[in-house]
């Protein structure tokens, strides 16, 4: 096996010089309502208004940025189901790179669409048959192209962290951060953030109930891999951490919650009827267990990442009746 080098605090500094030309400077919100009944003072980093809707974005230029010219020339090949696909594409695109996308073919549409809108070219497999990091392999290996994985790769978890970065920056030191979980690359990329900008912060990461693996790993300290989880948050329906982010996570995560898709559906509405925000059911996880925290979290100052706002907006319409 390959030496793995892990991402530290300097990369998330240089990913964000790197990618700030490209970025949306994304707010920062408050909600009184919400602080009442969270019982803290909470403060929302707001990647929904990320561009192409989601912090992938940030990853994934990146990495792309540090393409050499032979890779620029022969293309990026990505697996997702859906937002690091969107990412990559938009990226690419921005870049001048040529970028193939692999997708699971129950994807949401508007996903498979935007990534196409992108200038992506789109390659379906069955998520519940296939082995789409296989797939990927074989495409990369066949074509000559380079492939960025959705988290486990050090660029990737790099980027990541710069939305918390910012964060941090923006309104000083907190006492606990709440970042969604899938394959980790937010929250180790966060987790770093916070070890360098604000020590003293506990950093949870929160898994739908369905799937969290994330939470039995830190507990049984080592990766465990799960079916692939049914749940609304389609952005976290991965099967395990990775070899990087996992020690990352042991390492700085306070702990792993979990929150049911009727949770994430009552975020949703408050998100939509009291802050005015659109938000996609895997972005609304960090907010969803804050407010199952409410005792531990008394008067304090927390942070929520909201991670995205890619939603079909039929689907939403319908959680939302
Ligand atoms: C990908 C994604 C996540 C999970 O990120 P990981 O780096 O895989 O843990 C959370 N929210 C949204 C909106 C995403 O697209």
């Amino acid at each position: 096996m390959t030496e793995l080098i892990f991402p530290t605090f300097a990369d998330v500094e240089a990913a964000s010089a790197r990618i700030a030309p490209y970025l949306n400077r994304t707010p920062v919100l408050t909600s009184r309502t919400a602080d009442s009944l969270a019982g803290c003072q909470i403060f929302f980093k707001c990647e929904n208004y990320q561009r192409m809707g989601a912090f992938k974005f940030r990853g994934a230029l990146n990495a792309l940025l540090q393409f050499n010219d032979a890779q620029k020339a022969a293309g990026v090949v990505a697996f997702s189901s859906g937002n690091h696909a969107q990412a990559i594409a938009l990226a690419a695109k921005i870049l001048g790179i040529p970028a193939t996308i692999i997708m699971p073919h129950d994807a949401p549409a508007a996903k498979v669409a935007a990534t196409r809108g992108y200038g992506g070219k789109v390659v379906e497999y069955n998520r519940y048959s296939e082995d789409r990091e296989q797939i990927g392999r074989e495409i990369a290996q066949r074509e000559g192209l380079t492939l960025i994985p959705p988290y486990d790769h050090a660029d990737i978890i790099a980027g990541q962290g710069t939305a918390a970065k910012e964060l941090f920056e923006e309104v000083g030191e907190l006492d606990a951060l709440f970042v969604p979980l899938g394959g980790g690359g937010l929250l180790a990329g966060s987790a770093l953030a916070a070890a360098t900008l604000s020590p003293g912060c506990k950093v949870y990461g929160v898994e739908p109930e369905a799937g969290n693996d994330g939470q039995q790993s830190l507990r049984l300290g080592e990766i465990v891999h799960i079916e692939t989880p049914k749940t609304i948050a389609d952005g976290a329906q991965t099967q395990h951490l990775g070899q990087l982010t996992f020690p990352i996570i042991a390492k700085h995560v306070t702990d792993i919650h979990t929150a049911q898709d009727i949770a994430l559906v009552d975020a949703m509405r408050f998100f939509a009827e009291r802050m005015k925000i659109v938000v996609e059911p895997t972005g609304c996880l960090g907010f969803a267990a804050a407010l199952q925290q409410t005792e531990s979290l008394r008067g304090k100052r927390i942070g929520v990442i909201i991670s995205g706002g890619n939603v079909d907006i039929s689907k939403f319409a319908g959680w939302m009746q």
